[in-house]
This record gives C-alpha cells, structure tokens and sequence, in this order.
C-alpha cells in the first residue's frame, strides 16, 4: 500500500468569487489497483498517477467545484464508482446540476484497497457532508479542506461552520494516534501533534 500525490492548479468559486487555487489529488493503493481521493481541476493529471491501475473508487471530500470539477469525467474514463456524503448534494448540485448523485459515503465505512482500508470519518464544518478518510495501514489521514498545515479549514463562505469544524477536529482529527501524517486537501502535510488546539 502507498500513496501517489500530485498538484493541480485551477480555481475555486462559490458565492460570486472566483480563486486561483493548487489543489492536492491523492491515490492510495498498489501496482494493481488505488483509489483516488478527489477529482480537481485536471483528468490528465489523475489518470497519469493512475496508470494502468484498476480504479477500485473515486471518493471525494467534499463537493466544493475545486475538488469535483473533473468527477464525472474521471469516473466515465475509469469505470469506477464515484463517492461523496450525501449532505454535500446542495454544494454538487451548483457544479454539476446534470450530472447524477454519486453513491453515498457513511461515516466508520472502509473502502478496501491493496490489502488496507480508507476508514471514512465524517468532519462537517467547511462543508456539511466534508468527510476525512483514514488510512490505518500508512499511519496516516487525508483532510480534504477539513485540516491543514495550520489549522481548520475555512468557514467563511455558505455551508460552513466554524463551531462545527472545530468540533468535528477535535472529536475525530484529535482522536487518531498523534503521529498520524495528515495529507491535506491544499498544501503541505503536517501531522495530528502539530495541529493539535
Ligand atoms: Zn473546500
């Protein structure tokens, strides 16, 4: 079991604003098959980390457009199921409003991939269905835009919640072993320890 990493760069818009924004795609798996935690900006890049990789699933942390934009896509070129929480359909359905639902994510599920799990953990605040995914066997977590390298998310725009992600940080983040790596959905990696409030 390993993870792949790359960068894509694009833009991020909600609320009448638009940003640039490098977002982080990662896949975690073997030589045989992976998932891919998100689907941003550009399919090339994903499908070059992939390589000739069967696609178990395509989970998502959430649905804000910087980190779905190419889900459909993806999901069509691959053969694999997309997944996201289903309290994130308000934010999928503003970027893709003709496209159908993906499967739900349940909080505690575990996706099976190269002999390990991904463990979902649902972390509201940035967004309402905003999920982390736990992966036991590396010692390590992926926070979408739940926690970075710093600290929470952001929570300014609709459908966040400071008090929320705060909660959800402390109760699930804050319960996993301290030395767990956090690869974050933007940015550099930091660990539970670092990052502990
Ligand atoms: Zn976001």
């Amino acid at each position: 079991m390993r993870v792949d990493h790359a960068v894509t760069k694009g833009t991020f818009s909600l609320d009448g604003e638009t940003f640039d924004v490098d977002n982080n795609v990662w896949v975690v798996g073997d030589d045989n098959e992976c998932v891919v935690i998100d689907a941003p900006h550009d399919v090339r890049v994903i499908l070059d980390l992939v390589g000739s990789r069967r696609v178990v699933a395509i989970v998502l942390s959430h649905a804000h457009d910087d980190h779905v934009r190419v889900a459909p896509e993806l999901a069509r070129q691959t053969g694999a199921p997309l997944l996201l929480h289903p309290e994130e359909e308000v934010l999928w359905r503003l970027v893709h409003p003709d496209e159908p639902l993906p499967a739900p994510l349940a909080d505690g599920q575990e996706i099976a991939v190269a002999g390990g799990v991904l463990r979902v953990l649902h972390t509201p605040g940035h967004s309402p269905g905003a999920v982390c995914f736990q992966a036991p066997e590396l010692g390590c977590v992926f926070t979408g835009d739940t926690l970075f390298q710093g600290g929470p998310g952001a929570t300014g725009r609709s459908y966040s919640d400071r008090p929320t992600i705060e909660r959800s940080i402390r109760e699930r983040l804050f319960a996993l072993p301290a030395e767990t790596v956090v690869h974050t959905g933007h940015g550099a990696d930091t660990t539970i320890a670092a990052e502990l409030f």
